[in-house]
């Protein structure tokens, strides 16, 4: 296999949750730009059927599959109807999530479940659902998107439902191994989404974020796409049980 083939997707099968808008998009797209059909999970079914349009424009296979990650029995559901409509599962991306402005001595236990529902505990029983399908296709690779949050805390219990999320990629990726599936995760900086829209609107808030991001900008969803194929990729084989920074080295100089 040439090196550029190596990076290439074609044939494989993927579920990005969180594929309406955002990062999930722009994964669910490079993905198909790379060869893969797609399965795409998120709430908001209009959103969805856009970017399966915009899958199938690229000659690759969509099946769109609404739900609200928080319901664990819909998300087994899901990984299971996209290894039936798509033949097989090698790649699963959990990256649905969700962000509260709020502060540590104000979150409320509402708050809490519902991070720790969407950014942890769906992406841990869609990785538990997907394994035998993985396995039966000879491997698999899961990625899991955290964030820079993880290492740096956040005002509220989002960075720890991500350090959370960072600990249980490298705990499957230990207990998977033999059986050829790699569990990695991503930690994007600041990428302009519709979840970070009101913290870049705020000169006083996104300034000192982009003063101490040694690439001095905020980043678009397709870069972290970038890095999501990549890892999904045969060139990625020895990337295991590890954390990427997509962060514009903010994490390295903050
Ligand atoms: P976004 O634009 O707000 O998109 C969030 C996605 O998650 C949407 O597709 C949304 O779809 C889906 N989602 C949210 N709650 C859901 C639920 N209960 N059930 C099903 N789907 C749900 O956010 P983003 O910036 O692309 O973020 C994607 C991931 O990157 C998140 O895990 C986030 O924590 C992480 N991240 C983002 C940044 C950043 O700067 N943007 C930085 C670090 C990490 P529906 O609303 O249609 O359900």
């Amino acid at each position: 296999m040439s090196f550029s083939d190596s990076l290439r997707l074609d044939g494989r099968r993927a579920l990005v949750t969180g594929a309406s808008r955002g990062i999930g998009r722009a994964i669910a797209e490079a993905f198909a730009d790379a060869g893969a059909d797609v399965a795409l999970v998120a709430r908001t079914v209009t959103d969805l059927e856009t970017v399966a349009a915009a899958v199938e424009s690229r000659g690759r296979r969509a099946v769109v599959l609404p739900l609200d990650v928080r319901d664990v029995a819909a998300v087994e559901g899901a990984v299971a109807k996209a290894g039936e409509a798509l033949g097989g599962l090698d790649i699963l991306v959990n990256n649905a999530g969700v962000y509260f402005h709020t502060t540590v001595d104000d979150l409320t236990p509402d708050q809490f479940q519902l991070v720790l529902d969407v950014n942890l505990r769906a992406a841990v029983f869609a990785m538990q659902a997907a394994r035998p399908l993985m396995r039966a296709c000879g491997g698999g690779v899961v990625i899991n998107i955290s964030s820079v949050a993880a290492d740096k805390g956040s005002p509220n219990v989002y960075g720890a439902s991500k350090a959370a999320l960072e600990s249980f990629t490298r705990s499957a990726d230990r207990d998977w191994a033999t059986e050829n599936i790699r569990c990695v995760a991503i930690a994007p900086g600041m990428i302009d989404t519709d979840m970070e829209a009101e913290f870049l609107a705020d000169p006083a808030r996104i300034d000192p974020i982009i003063a101490t991001t040694a690439r001095r900008r905020v980043a678009q969803p397709i870069e972290v796409a970038a890095a999501a194929v990549f890892l999904a990729s045969q060139a990625a084989d020895f990337v295991s049980g590890t954390v990427l920074d997509v962060d514009g080295g903010r994490s390295a100089h903050y």
